[in-house]
């Protein structure tokens, strides 16, 4: 799912934390927020492994969910409201698309790296691509309920994820083309061969390899 959804998520999992405990309010919410957030940190680092975790955060979401109940501190809230964003932030994406340039065709069996299990996990495609329709739906649904009990900076970062949104579904069919463009007409011909190597391999055109 495209980064807009996964930072609503984030947010949406710590507001009912935020209301419950409104004296954490803003820790929870910002840590379900950055949890949502980093995973994606990855992008151009092997993207869904390096920061996607959805064995390991859930787990250890698992525990730091009723130490922060039990004992609910600026710190304990902050690790699990940070913990819950990143894994749901990891398993979502494998109800997403594959790793492809143009995932949308569907041709690729890797969707989220699982490290406990030393493999790829598969796309199950309920939503079909990053920044395909349904995900703009997801992103709206979940903003909601994020607008109307949400004030100051955090509904204007509500409202931007949302338009942000909707500009990445827009154009999102033409990012593949203009990537590259970009690539086959410049990068290619500007970098040397062993930075070329370092590029992911889904923005390579075929007739390079
Ligand atoms: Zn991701």
């Amino acid at each position: 799912m495209m980064l807009p959804t996964h930072v609503l998520v984030g947010l949406a999992l710590a507001l009912p934390v935020a209301v419950a405990v409104p004296e954490h309010a803003d820790i929870a919410l910002t840590a379900g927020l950055l949890g949502g957030l980093i995973p994606d940190l990855d992008m151009y680092i092997g993207h869904r492994k390096t920061l996607h975790y959805p064995v390991y955060y859930s787990a250890l979401a698992a525990v730091a969910a009723p130490v922060a109940a039990l004992v609910p501190t600026t710190a304990t809230i902050a690790a699990a409201m940070g913990l819950l964003g990143a894994a749901a932030h990891s398993v979502m994406d494998v109800f997403g698309g594959g790793l492809e340039l143009r995932p949308w065709e569907a041709t690729s069996s890797r969707a989220v790296y699982n490290h406990y299990h030393d493999r790829w996990l598969a796309p199950r495609r309920w939503i079909r691509y990053d920044g395909a329709p349904e995900d703009l739906v997801l992103s709206v649904v979940v903003a909601v309920p994020l607008l109307v009990a949400l004030d100051g900076t955090l509904r204007v970062i509500v409202g931007t994820a949302v338009l942000i949104g909707i500009v990445y579904t827009a154009v999102r069919r033409l990012l593949p083309a203009i990537a590259e463009v970009l690539i086959a007409g410049y990068l290619l011909q500007a970098i040397p061969d062993h930075m070329l190597a370092r590029l992911p391999t889904r923005y390579v055109p075929d007739y390079v390899e």
